[in-house]
């Protein structure tokens, strides 16, 4: 039987720590229950620095709940996005499976069922996705939408509507801990990983207590570091500018030498426009090949895996690979 690990990350969340203990023992008893989920599997709470008594509510949760729930405190705050990868990658040690969801509730507990059946029919990575929500301010719904769009312009993989709930298998969570890069984006990585995925649908509810630790800075932030953790494209569009603007330069060399030939222009200016739109455009040109190379040093220093080897048909010496061996362990 695989034991589950719920990792939590926590920050400030005091007012809704209890609560979200309680809903998540109840659905590891009831997976329990039904043979879905070892008898031993745990919520993991990550505290990410909290002010307030958010850690020593999980301490007391653990001393109520010593199996059921343990707890990880980070020195300091350091985000969602680090206080995630700090619990998932403590977490696949002791544990066969992982599912990441937000303290506040936010996210409907219920479908972890159905997570684990996909992960139980062989699937490593199941996105929790949103369905459409109508209750969506306009706001929210249409700058959730142009940015999905923005990254797929941009040529960055993600789910639409899947924030961070989400189940990952041991094997994924291990092969996500080599992406050693310093600007995480999750849900820009996992689409990387590869392995079979799914998805699951819900409905996403509104906190149950608490407000957002995701203020529209921390959101703006957290779509920049998306892009530019991504994508080098914004520089090729440069460079593509560069070459527009010296396109530009020689229709206006026509255009300046039309003039002066027709006689309707004042002393100079035939050779001063053509020297401005050429030398800018030269310019942007210049920019933007250094910034090919300072993108290709950007990609080298993540130093990502190249390749991800799920499985290896060999003569059958389980010593020979363990990939195939892992495979079995399952
Ligand atoms: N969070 C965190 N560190 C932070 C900010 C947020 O661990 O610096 C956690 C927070 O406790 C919550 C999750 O990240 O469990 C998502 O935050 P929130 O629900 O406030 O974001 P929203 O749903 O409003 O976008
Ligand atoms: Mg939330």
């Amino acid at each position: 039987m695989d034991r589950l690990a719920i990792v939590v990350p926590c920050y400030n969340e005091e007012e809704v720590l209890k609560l979200a203990s309680k809903s998540l023992r109840d659905v590891l008893e009831d997976l329990a229950r039904k043979g879905k989920a070892a008898a031993d599997s745990f919520i993991l709470f990550v505290n990410d620095g909290s002010a307030d008594r958010t850690w020593e509510l999980i301490e007391e949760e653990h001393a109520a709940y010593p199996v059921r729930v343990r707890g990880v405190k980070l020195a300091g705050n350091v985000g969602h996005q680090f206080a995630l990868t700090a619990g998932l990658v403590t977490a696949k040690d002791m544990s066969d499976v992982t599912i990441s969801i937000d303290a506040d509730l936010q996210d409907d507990v219920n479908v972890i069922e159905e997570m684990l059946d996909k992960f139980h029919s062989g699937c490593d990575i199941v996105y929790g996705v949103r369905r459409e929500r109508k209750t969506d301010t306009f706001f929210k719904r249409t700058s959730a939408q142009l940015f999905y769009n923005l990254m797929h312009l941009l040529g960055v993989k993600t789910v639409y509507n899947h924030a961070d709930f989400r189940l990952m298998s041991k094997r994924a969570v291990e092969e996500f801990s080599k992406y050693r890069e310093t600007n995480l984006f999750l849900r820009g990585m996992m689409p990387l990983i590869g392995y079979r995925t799914d998805k699951v649908y819900y409905d996403r509810k509104e906190r149950a207590a608490g407000v957002s630790k995701y203020p529209l800075k921390k959101m703006l932030a957290l779509a920049f570091n998306g892009i530019t953790s991504f994508s080098v494209k914004p520089i090729t569009l440069i460079l593509g500018l560069g070459l527009f603007v010296i396109f530009i330069a020689v229709i206006m060399l026509i255009y300046a030498l039309f003039s002066y030939f027709s006689g309707h222009v004042v002393a100079g200016w035939t050779s001063l426009i053509v020297s401005v739109w050429f030398l800018g455009g030269l310019q942007l040109l210049a920019i933007g090949m250094v910034g090919l190379y300072i993108g290709k040093i950007y990609m080298e220093v993540k130093h990502r895996p190249r390749y991800n080897i799920e499985k290896i048909l060999s003569d059958g010496n389980p010593a020979q690979d363990s990939a195939v061996a892992k495979e079995e362990d399952r």
